[in-house]
């Protein structure tokens, strides 16, 4: 048989690749490396002559692997990260194959039509109004900084002022109001559009982390001019919601703008027992989300969605504004993000859809849910062990004391510290209202109660002494 040259190199990068993901659940989830192991595996000077392919792939298999940390594994409850369901995955090699570029219509229109697709079943998922648009990101930072730009756009419009030809020096002055849990990545968007991430006016939450409308009132009663505020649903650390439906008055009251980060929590929207955190999410301007973490699509994947279609595409596209309706149907993908050529991430997005289907995902943000109660509640049966946070979405808040009591702060920093070096788990470490907290978020479409259990075994024996 003749090699083409793709043939024996990708059956055998799909052989590795296979065997890694066989492994995935068993390896330590983050191994101990030094950077100089690495480099001194993978590093050198540039050669002078190229090397043959395969053997390439098989010395970054063998010498990358020390290095390399099992996010992907189901007992990785770090940050919240996710894993690649296996149609997601296979999707995303297609998507690598095939070396589509997803700016336009004309460059692709299999991808083209598969986003369309991808976004309507989206909207549809989480009850947004028909007509909202839809951008494919490489994260909720992008989608963030998309949604903030129509946000900008809008709120300017309003006042006779066309802040894509003109930009913001002159503009009247756009007040942001953000709730002081908002995620560090939307004042870095804020940062990035001129905004200014310490000109923003800060609203007080409450324990869990939900700003407080009657805050947000007061705020609002004392500020003037074009009005963005920015709330979110699921916070990073209790996984808290704020309370949409009476910011959403608030802010249309004003005329104003409400962005909602929903990295995380806008997922509990395909959920019937948990969508009543996000009631009102249909009034909302417009809302951020991760497709990498919670619905498992590989690295990277946000999504960004607009209610006025017209704004999102006046602020992003390279053409000329204004002008939705007089455009053929095509979709352009990059009327809706930041990027002009941009991978086909709406592939993977698209494939594990397919693939959960409707009920599969509610299974899925149910499940992880569920999981991180279990998680809670054997944790919490530890002694000297607190949940600091109810526990809504997928998100454990712990808090650890030395017996015989002594310095809370220090000890869970070495909780934190031995649960990385042991192994079994993964959970990062975190402030919380001063305090030291350990982390922990649910968000593998496999990790299993058993899962759960040895990793809360080991997390206890941690703390154990
Ligand atoms: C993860 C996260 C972000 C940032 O997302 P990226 O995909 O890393 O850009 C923003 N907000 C919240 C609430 C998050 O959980």
């Amino acid at each position: 048989m003749t090699d083409d040259g793709y043939e024996g190199l990708l059956r055998r990068t799909a052989e590795l690749a296979v065997e890694f993901l066989r492994g995935v659940g068993a390896r330590p989830v983050g191994l101990p490396v030094e950077r100089h192991t690495l480099r001194a595996a993978l590093g050198g000077p540039l050669p002078l002559r190229g090397e043959r392919p395969a053997a390439i792939v098989e010395a970054l298999a063998r010498d990358a692997d020390p290095g390399l940390v099992a996010t992907n594994g189901p007992r990785y409850f770090g940050f919240v990260i996710g894993g690649s369901h296996p149609a997601a995955l296979a999707a995303d090699w297609l998507a690598t194959a095939w070396d589509q570029n997803a700016a336009m219509y004309v460059m692709s229109p299999a991808v083209a039509v598969v986003e369309e697709i991808a976004a309507a079943w989206l909207v549809d998922l989480f009850g947004l109004p028909a007509g909202t648009s839809t951008g494919f990101t490489t994260g909720a930072t992008m989608a963030t900084f998309t949604a903030l730009a129509a946000a900008r756009h809008a709120v300017l419009r309003r006042v006779g002022w066309d802040v894509e030809a003109d930009g913001l020096v002159g503009a009247p002055a756009p007040v942001v109001v953000v709730s002081e849990e908002i995620h560090v990545t939307v004042l870095a968007a804020l940062q990035m559009l001129g905004l200014g991430r310490d000109r923003v006016r800060s609203v007080a939450a409450d324990a869990q982390g939900r700003m407080r409308p009657e805050a947000l009132r007061a705020t609002l009663a004392n500020v003037d001019g074009p009005l963005i505020v920015c709330a979110q649903a699921g916070n990073v650390n209790t996984g808290a919601f704020d309370p949409l439906p009476e910011i959403v008055d608030a802010v249309h009251a004003r005329d104003g703008w409400l962005h909602v980060d929903g990295a995380i929590g806008l997922w509990a929207a395909g959920s019937p027992t948990l969508a009543h955190h996000v009631a009102g999410r249909e009034r909302v301007d417009s809302w951020t989300t991760d497709a990498h973490k919670w619905l498992n699509v590989p690295y990277d994947s946000g999504l960004v969605f607009v209610r006025d279609a017209t704004a999102h595409r006046a602020a992003m596209t390279l053409g000329a504004a204004y002008y939705v309706e007089t455009q053929g149907a095509e979709r352009d993908g990059y009327n809706w993000v930041p990027e002009s050529s941009r991978r086909a991430r709406g592939l993977p997005v698209y494939a594990v859809l397919r693939a959960l289907g409707r009920e599969g995902i509610t299974a899925l943000v149910d499940r992880c849910c569920r999981l991180a109660r279990r998680m809670a509640d054997r944790l919490r049966a530890g002694r000297g062990v607190a949940v600091l946070n109810e526990v809504v979405l997928n998100q454990v808040l712990v808090r650890f004391t030395p017996s015989g009591g002594g310095d809370a702060d220090a000890w869970t920093r070495e909780v934190v510290r031995r649960v990385q070096a042991d192994g079994t788990c993964w959970a990062g470490g975190t402030t919380w209202h001063g305090m030291d907290g350990m982390r922990l978020a649910v968000s593998h479409w496999a990790t299993t109660e058993d899962d759960v259990d040895r990793s809360a075994d080991a997390i206890l024996c941690c703390a154990a002494g």
